[in-house]
């Protein structure tokens, strides 16, 4: 299933949407990021530079990494290395 969580884009003040994919989560999968104007591919979470970033279409923008986080380990699907 998917979740999706809206955020406020502190940059655009847009609202935006973190989308959970199915599982298996993995970083960078394509399967979770951040839906935006435009496109429909989801973009990357950096959450340790508190961005997001579209290697589709270059779109980027900022995010709470530390609220990514919690988002995440909130589905239970955080597997540490
Ligand atoms: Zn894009």
């Amino acid at each position: 299933m998917t979740d999706e969580h809206e955020f406020v884009d502190p940059i655009s003040g847009k609202t935006m949407t973190v989308v959970f994919g199915p599982e298996p989560l993995s970083p960078y999968d394509g399967k979770h990021g951040v839906r935006h104007d435009g496109c429909d591919r989801l973009a990357d979470v950096s959450p340790e530079l508190d961005a997001w970033y579209c290697t589709a279409c270059q779109a980027s923008g900022r995010i709470s990494g530390a609220w990514f986080m919690d988002m995440w380990m909130t589905r239970g699907a955080l597997h540490p290395p």
